[in-house]
Parts: C-alpha cells; structure tokens; sequence
C-alpha cells in the first residue's frame, strides 16, 4: 500500500510532476459503476452483505472505509480520461483492478477501474477502446466483462502460470513462459502493438502498467530487468502517441522485495510519459 503515496513523491522530488499536476478524483457515481457491475452485487458491496466465501475470495476484509476507498480509486480512472482528452496522456496512481468481474471481486479487486473508464471514454465520444493490460496477472475480469463486446479490444500479456489459473478469453491473449526476457518479450509487444492498432484502429488506450513483470517480483514468474519494463512503457507510449490516440493509465501490481524496485519501476512509467505529453 505504501507505493500509492511513495510514486507521486518521488516524481515531485524529481521535477516530473508539481502539484498542479495532480487531481483529487470525485467517488466514481452509482451510474458509472452500474454501467458494468451487477445492482446486486454493489448493493452487497456498500452494505457490507457479501457471503463468507464472496469475501474470501476478495482477499479483504469488508469495512466501509474498504469500500469508499475502491470507489474513490474508480473515480480516478474514470477522470484521468478527461485529462488524457486534453493533455494526451493521464494517469491514476493506484487503480488498474482487473480481476474484478461484473458481479464479484477477485485477487484485491471489487470494482473494475478500466472498465468503467471505458465506458465513460465512450460516454465521450471515444468510439472505440483498446484495454493494453501488460500486468503479469491476466485481466480476467475485464475479458469476462468484454466479451462479444466489439467496441472494446482487450490485450493482455501475461506469465502462462500466473494467477488466474482461469483465464477467460479477452481479444487477443498472449501467455509467455516463465523467466521470458526483455528481448523476447518486447518484441512481441511491439510486434502485436502495432497489428491491434492498424487493424483494431481504437479511438482511446487505457493501459494497465503493472510492475510485477520485474524478474525479482515475489508473485511474478516473468523474468524483465528494470530496463526492459521501462522500454515496454516507451513501446507503449510511443507506438499510442504516434497514432495520435490519447492513452491513460493505471499502475496495477509490483510486488517485489525492496519497495524502492516498485517505487522506480512505476515511476518509469511516468517518467517515460512526460516525454508524449501534448
Ligand atoms: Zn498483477
């Protein structure tokens, strides 16, 4: 939890970011959530009534103060698409919660920030939405939600035997074995990058920018040097921002030993997209 204030420090310590920079996000509405989750389900949510195994399955303990925070991080996807409107690129400095489904939480997630950022992208006037979900884990619940939904491209690329064992079928899934390497593995994101932008031809990227891809990651099974993993955001950033499409994006996971590992590794991310800010 510390990375959520540790990130935008360390970018103002540097310069990157000012203040100025920042937005306080507004809780995401009732209507945002409810254009993907299940009433029922957010009903059980803001009431605390999930089952014992409903819960379980979250990996957290139900309070009010769990449930106000979520709703605040989904805010903060959903606004940052306003600010990547205007400025080419924004970003939410927690979010990225893909394993939530439209009626259940899953692995810490119980709302699905990039889902309802899609929605409200389209609520915009951005037709179509390309999900880049480069996070170790598989964004199954953003698949599930996707599904037969050809407004909305999902590619995720991911470690073969990470979490989910499960992994329902987004648009385009790549599973890498363990320990792939920075060459190997940036050649297949810049490769399949530019495939789903000529032929997809979205009109807005919202890119889940997870760290733990890191070879010392704890939860990870991907092998990437710190290097590699900031050469993937300038593949991502560059191949987005040459098409002329806004992107904003999420931080997702990074688990590794040292949180200064995490703190960098994200902070790449940002580093890497002040350089295509219009
Ligand atoms: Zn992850």
């Amino acid at each position: 939890m510390e990375k959520y204030n540790l990130v935008p420090e360390q970018l103002k310590y540097e310069g990157i970011i000012s203040s100025e920079n920042l937005f306080q996000p507004s809780p995401a509405t009732k209507e945002q959530v409810l254009a993907i989750h299940d009433p029922d389900y957010f009903q059980k949510l803001l009431t605390g009534t999930l089952s014992r195994a409903e819960e379980r399955a979250t990996g957290f303990r139900w309070s009010a103060e769990l449930i106000e925070r979520e709703i605040t991080i989904m805010g903060g996807t959903i606004e940052s698409v306003r600010y990547a409107a205007e400025y080419g690129i924004s970003a939410n400095v927690a979010g990225g919660t893909h394993h939530a489904f439209a009626d259940r939480g899953e692995g810490f997630c119980l709302l699905n920030d990039l889902a309802m950022a899609a929605r409200h992208a389209q609520s915009l006037g951005f037709a179509k939405i390309l999900i880049l979900d480069l996070d170790v884990h598989h964004g199954n619940g953003t698949a599930a939600i996707f599904r037969g939904d050809s407004s909305v491209f999902t590619f995720s690329i991911h470690g073969a035997k990470n979490y989910p064992f499960r992994k329902p079928p987004g648009d385009l899934d790549i599973a890498l074995e363990d320990q792939t390497d920075d060459t190997f593995y940036l050649r297949v994101l810049k490769e399949n990058l530019k495939i789903v932008l000529t032929d997809f031809r979205p009109d807005f990227v919202l890119y889940q920018s997870g760290v733990d891809v890191l070879a010392e990651d704890k939860l990870g099974r991907l092998g990437l040097s710190l290097q590699g993993c900031l050469k993937r955001d300038q593949i991502t950033f560059d191949l987005v921002r040459n098409a002329n499409l806004p992107i904003s994006f999420a931080l997702g996971g990074g688990y590794s030993p040292k949180i200064s590992t995490i703190v960098d590794a994200h902070s790449n991310t940002f580093r890497t997209a002040a350089n295509y800010i219009d």
